[in-house]
């Protein structure tokens, strides 16, 4: 008996049932945009008591209203013929809770994804969705940079698993990322492509399109390469990687989805088929949402939209201004990186809305001047993490990327002199105001003249 197909079926069947009568409601305002899709979508509050807002169901298991009623929805679960339009109902909150159904409603959205999973946070979104598609002797060709968490994870468990782990940089066109990968000698058994674009902390970019032909090009037919993006640095508003020919969509939610620094979630988005497969496996390793969390990011996506937008308005200044000022050697922005090179541009042109609000700048001198600045800062708090209502300042070559092997670091540009900020909602003029007074202690290094 297969368990795990069985437990899936309940999950689908009450979505579906929960969208089914959904549906008939607000047929006509289907075609409403994300924003607004954000009050209510997928809520209906005759259910619960009347509430305007989704309710937290702060419960581990849910009463059956009769014996029979619960024999029903476990022979449903274990797939017993006879229940033939009969509605399979709530179980247990590791596998379904209306908190995390609405939320997973919502979060796919934005993508224009069938379906959405949601996570205890955006590592065991990433670990559960790589685990549930990568099996001993497969091939994972990812790009480099990635976020610390998942080099980690990439290198030290995946590779403990038996899985092949090959790397490529953001920059390198179809032709030298192919011959990376024949080369290997392992190129029949790729099974996924990872790609983080742009790339943290420099905004390289990569073209999803092309990882696409790529996987295309390896695909079998009782095989299918998958491409997975981590969207986390400009989703869901500003890259929609789905659009691109990628299969999974993940994100940290910690970040912009939940956008005030104070939870820690993840998610993925793709077809029915995929997600549905992650989410069989999720109910086993037990990396679901919490109820609670799960109420606060829907909290979170009704001002998803204005908090992204105000804070890429704030960047935008931000970059304006350090790109001008004497101590700064170089601003590794959206809006710079993108014009200097004519490929950067193509990529940017069809994959992005924006300019984002993440930026780094080289600071002129070494660590020293770094944290100086850093030590300086009145307003923007000195933390790793990014997407908050506040703006955050890091020092990526001691921090978020200590882990990266020197040269590495320097040829990702990832030096002492580079700084990291994550541009929030305040009033521009404050964070500039706390930049320019956070520069003004740095004192330049004394340059030896050579005779
Ligand atoms: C933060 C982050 C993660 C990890 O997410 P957690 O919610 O901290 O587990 C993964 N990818 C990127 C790009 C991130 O910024």
């Amino acid at each position: 008996m297969d368990l795990f197909s069985n437990v899936t079926k309940v999950i689908v069947r009450e979505s579906i049932s929960y969208q089914l009568s959904f549906k008939f409601k607000y047929m006509a305002q289907s075609n409403f945009s994300p924003e607004t899709q954000m009050l209510g979508y997928g809520y209906k509050p005759e259910l619960s008591e009347g509430a305007v807002k989704c309710p937290i169901f702060q419960t581990s298991t849910f009463v059956f209203k009769s014996a029979e009623e619960g024999k029903a929805f476990f022979e449903m679960a274990h797939g017993k013929p006879g229940h033939e339009g009969e509605v399979m109902g709530l179980i247990y909150s590791r596998i379904n809770n209306p908190d995390m159904e609405i939320l997973e409603e919502r979060l796919k959205l934005w993508d224009e994804g069938e379906a959405a999973a949601a996570f205890s946070s955006g590592m065991s979104a990433i670990a559960t969705s790589l685990v549930t598609y990568l099996s001993p002797g497969d091939v994972l060709l990812y790009s480099n940079p990635l976020y610390g968490g998942t080099h980690k994870f990439v290198h030290h468990i995946l590779t403990h698993f038996g899985v092949e782990v090959i790397g490529f940089r953001a920059g390198q066109d179809l032709n030298e990322v192919e011959q990376i990968l024949v080369e290997s000698g392992h190129a029949k058994k790729l099974k996924m492509i990872y790609v983080e674009t742009p790339a943290n902390p420099t905004n390289d970019l990569i073209d999803i399109e092309m990882c696409s032909a790529i996987a295309k090009k390896f695909s079998t037919p009782d095989r299918k390469v998958l491409v997975t993006v981590d969207n986390t640095y400009m989703g869901p508003l500003w890259q929609h990687p789905l659009k691109h020919g990628a299969d999974i969509v993940l994100y940290s939610a910690t970040k912009y989805i939940g956008g005030h620094s104070d939870v820690i979630a993840g998610a993925a988005v793709g077809s029915k088929e995929i997600i549905g497969k992650i989410k069989k496996s999720r109910t086993f390793f037990g990396t679901m949402i919490d109820p609670h969390t799960s109420w606060l990011l829907m909290r979170s996506l009704e001002t998803l939209k204005i908090r992204m937008e105000a804070a890429a308005i704030n960047a935008e200044k931000v970059a304006d201004y350090l790109s001008h000022h004497p101590k700064v050697e170089k601003v590794y922005y959206l809006g710079y990186t993108a014009k200097n090179n004519p490929e950067q541009v193509s990529i940017f042109t069809k994959q992005y809305l924006s300019n984002g609000a993440m930026l780094s700048f080289d600071i002129i001198g070494g660590e020293k001047e770094a944290f100086t600045f850093l030590n300086n800062l009145k307003h923007i708090k000195l933390a790793v993490s990014l997407g908050g209502t506040e703006s955050l300042a890091e020092h990526p070559a001691s921090m978020t990327h200590s882990d990266v092997p020197y040269e590495e670091k320097q040829e990702l540009h990832i030096t002492d002199k580079l700084v990291r900020l994550s541009i929030g909602i305040e009033n521009y003029k404050d964070i500039i105001w706390d930049i320019e007074q956070a520069l003004e202690k740095v004192k330049m290094p004394v340059i030896e003249m050579v005779m």
